[in-house]
């Protein structure tokens, strides 16, 4: 798809800020510092809408972003990252059950993971978290640029293996820095839009 809107429309903390115009939404869901503002960057073609700068531990948010006035992008702040504190991360939790269980609009997650590392078990929780709610996932295995070629076929088994993923779902292999898996990317979201 080419993307000639992109712009972020709200920063939601609760159900009542979520846009009201039932336009699909497809959510973004990784663990920090995985790389999931760079795809999504590198998705819509800018250098910088989706902060790549968003630290943990600051205020969390659902970000929606308008893309070409016909769906949104949800990003979901990142899981995983060891300094949050307790009542943060019980936070996160409600926001989240909050969104995946009720929004209808949702249609399709798109799980981030790091092709060279095995999925940890926050990522697992994340899958099956999805899984439960009967939401669609596509996995991204990103940074894929960082292992040797010959490598690849052995960590995307990796990945699939441990998040033991359904038949019915799929793994891209991605880089941000090389754009390869994009159009893949783009072709499978299109069928949920
Ligand atoms: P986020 O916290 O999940 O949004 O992660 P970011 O998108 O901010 O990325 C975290 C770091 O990984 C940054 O330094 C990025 O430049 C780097 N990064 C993200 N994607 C890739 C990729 O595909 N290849 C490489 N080599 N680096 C990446």
């Amino acid at each position: 798809m080419k993307v000639s809107k992109a712009e972020i429309v709200i920063s939601a903390v609760s159900e009542k800020q979520y846009p009201s115009d039932r336009r699909p939404e497809i959510a973004l869901a990784g663990r920090s510092n995985v790389g999931k503002s760079s795809f999504i960057n590198k998705l819509i073609n800018r250098k910088n809408l989706a902060r790549t700068s968003s630290k943990p531990g600051k205020t969390q948010t659902l970000n929606f972003y308008n893309i070409n006035d016909i769906l949104y992008f949800v990003d979901v702040p990142g899981y995983g990252y060891a300094k949050v504190s307790k009542k943060e991360r019980e936070k996160w939790g409600r926001m989240m059950e909050e969104y995946f269980s009720l929004r209808d609009t949702l249609k399709l997650t798109v799980l981030i993971v790091d092709i060279r590392h095995k999925p940890t078990e926050d990522d697992r929780m994340m899958y099956d978290f999805l899984k439960h709610y009967e939401i669609p996932v596509l996995v991204i295995a990103t940074k894929l640029d960082k292992i040797p070629k010959n490598k690849k076929s052995a960590h995307l088994k990796q990945v699939i293996d441990t998040l033991d993923l359904d038949q019915e779902d799929t793994v891209i292999p991605f880089s941000a820095e090389t754009s390869e898996g994009k159009e893949d990317a783009w072709s499978y979201l299109s069928k949920y839009i």
